[in-house]
């Protein structure tokens, strides 16, 4: 079968869920046995979100290549099972770097670039990539931002050229909008959705379903005068309704047959009906569980999609121990030693935050004495990771100025260090360690039990700094131990408490490959260790 492509794009406002209807419908197609992908198309200009404050577009996810991408691809991974690329991931401005690249080559021969063809033909070129790449019968392409921004023109436009060039059974566009419910009058209102999809046709693009996100449910005759005014069938306006969970999503757009209207409309033959029965399990157990584990989240971003891939996490390694978790965002800036108690001492377990910078280090510095002191399971993530590092310097080797040269260049104790690949690093953007690399796991210690007693692991990263193994032996000596280390650089990766309950630091990213049907190994030996009451 050609590959098909499939566009998804919003109106009205943002943040109306279409990564999570992108990755639902991806899993569905899936579920089904087709060969999918699902990528993001970013109307910024920025070439990637790895400079951006997190309070922009919440957290910075990475790929296994390196690409620092879009939270919505960890959406696709979680629900889909599948990794992305770098070619998941594309913004206005890695479109425009390629096009003046090539200018500067010369090979426009003489001619004027314009955004129309050169900007179109790139993004065209990058829509189609993944499929050149490898056999896929589907290709979910998420375009950012809602239709209407200014930046976002070249995109619609490229679609609009596509769909013309592909055919009707090859491309097909859904549309996510929001129906808004008024109180005073005690009415849902269709009006936003219809000026969205006049504007959409003005684009020259007709939707062929229509997804309408609502918090009350939509009665037919609702369906049937946004289909009527829209030229759109009535069976593909499918509502999206507020549920307990993302991940019961695939299954509402099951129900209303998501999934087979893109089939029908693409004219494909179905092959199989979608196969979900560990989907469901998983949801069961979601459904049934009832105690509750409380986790702190101890970091400076107060914002819930800053941490997304790290509170998916901990939801999948709770559920699979049939546990529900609520999470306490515990603000560093504002922990000190006087406060530290009363907002830690009555929870499960700890997680220290990943992050850049100086604001809120100490309060994760006391986080770590404290959860080490009273031996509360602590997760160290990335800087959080550092922190604990720089903690047991302080309090337990005695160093009392011990720290990361990233927040104190000058200290006498470095023990978290600039790495020397970075020392010569002038560019910030996408010159992190990022992505994949190898770790091998000590023999006997306690992460290398979490990992199944597994020797050779492959994890995700992203960070400048590194502890600095001018101290190792002395934190072996004090009873902080390396758990794993990368064998081709003999960086230390994972640091550990063997005698505490669960004291892990990880200088990588276990966050970005927990699945819904693979959760990650750490996360799940982590709240084994939290329920250690129970
Ligand atoms: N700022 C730290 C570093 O660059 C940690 C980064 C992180 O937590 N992702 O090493």
């Amino acid at each position: 079968m050609d590959t098909k492509y499939i566009f998804i794009t919003g109106g009205v406002t943002s943040s109306l869920g279409k990564g999570i209807i992108s990755a639902s419908l991806g899993k569905l197609l899936q579920a089904r046995g087709y060969r999918i992908t699902i990528q993001k198309f970013d109307p910024y200009i920025n070439i990637d979100p790895g400079t951006l404050n997190p309070y922009e577009h919440g957290e910075c996810y990475v790929t296994a290549d390196g690409m620092e991408t879009d939270l919505d691809l960890g959406h696709y991974e979680r629900f889909t099972g599948i990794e992305t690329t770098r070619d998941n991931s594309v913004t206005t401005g890695r479109i425009y770097q390629s096009v003046i690249e090539r200018e500067r080559r010369g090979d426009y021969l003489g001619k004027t670039i314009q955004v129309v063809p050169h900007i179109t033909d790139e993004i065209k070129r990058r829509i189609l990539l993944n499929a050149s790449k490898q056999p896929l019968d589907f290709v979910i392409t998420e375009i950012g931002g809602t239709i209407g921004d200014i930046e976002s023109q070249p995109f619609l436009e490229a679609i609009r050229q596509l769909r013309w060039e592909l055919g009707s059974s090859r491309a097909l566009n859904i549309h996510l909008t929001y129906v808004p419910y008024l109180a005073a009058a005690g009415e849902l209102k269709t009006k936003p959705t219809q000026t969205s999809v006049k504007q959409l046709q003005g684009f020259g693009i007709q939707p062929d379903v229509l997804v309408l996100r609502t918090e009350h449910e939509l009665n037919d005759d609702l369906r049937r005068k946004v289909a009527h005014f829209c030229n759109v069938d009535v069976e593909a306006v499918i509502q999206s309704q507020d549920l307990p969970s993302i991940y019961e999503v695939p299954l509402n757009m099951q129900k209303q047959g998501l999934d087979e209207i893109c089939l029908k409309k693409m004219k494909v033959e179905a092959i199989a009906e979608a196969e979900l029965g560990s989907w469901y399990d998983f949801l069961e157990r979601r459904r049934q569980a009832k105690d509750v584990v409380n986790i702190a989240l101890v970091g400076k971003y107060d914002l819930q999609d800053a941490y997304k891939s790290i509170l998916e996490s901990l939801a999948h390694a709770c559920t699979y121990h049939n546990r529900k978790v609520k999470t306490h965002f515990i603000n560093s800036e504002f922990l000190n030693q006087d406060n530290v108690a009363e907002q830690l001492q009555d929870m499960a377990g700890v997680v220290i935050c990943p992050g850049f910078g100086q604001r809120g280090i100490e309060g994760k510095i006391i986080t770590a004495e404290y959860t080490r002191t009273h031996d509360i399971p602590t997760f160290g993530i990335c800087l959080g990771m550092q922190m604990m590092v720089i903690e047991f310097a302080r309090n337990v080797l005695g160093y009392t100025d011990a720290n990361s040269t990233e927040i104190d260049p000058e200290t006498t104790h470095n023990v978290i260090d600039l790495m020397e690949t970075q020392k010569t690093i002038t560019q910030m953007g996408g010159t992190m360690r990022l992505g994949t690399y190898d770790c091998t796991l000590i023999p006997k210690s306690r992460t290398w039990k979490a990992y199944g007693e597994k020797l050779h692991i492959k994890e995700r990263h992203r960070h400048r700094y590194e502890f600095n193994n001018l101290y190792l032996g002395e934190y072996e000596q004090h009873g902080m131990r390396c758990a794993g280390f990368n064998p081709s650089a003999n960086l230390v990766e994972i640091v550990e408490i063997p005698t505490l309950r669960w004291y892990i630091g990880t200088q990588f990213h276990p966050e970005y490959s927990s699945t819904v049907l693979q959760p990650h190994p750490l996360f799940m030996d982590f709240i084994k260790a939290c329920l250690w009451k129970s």
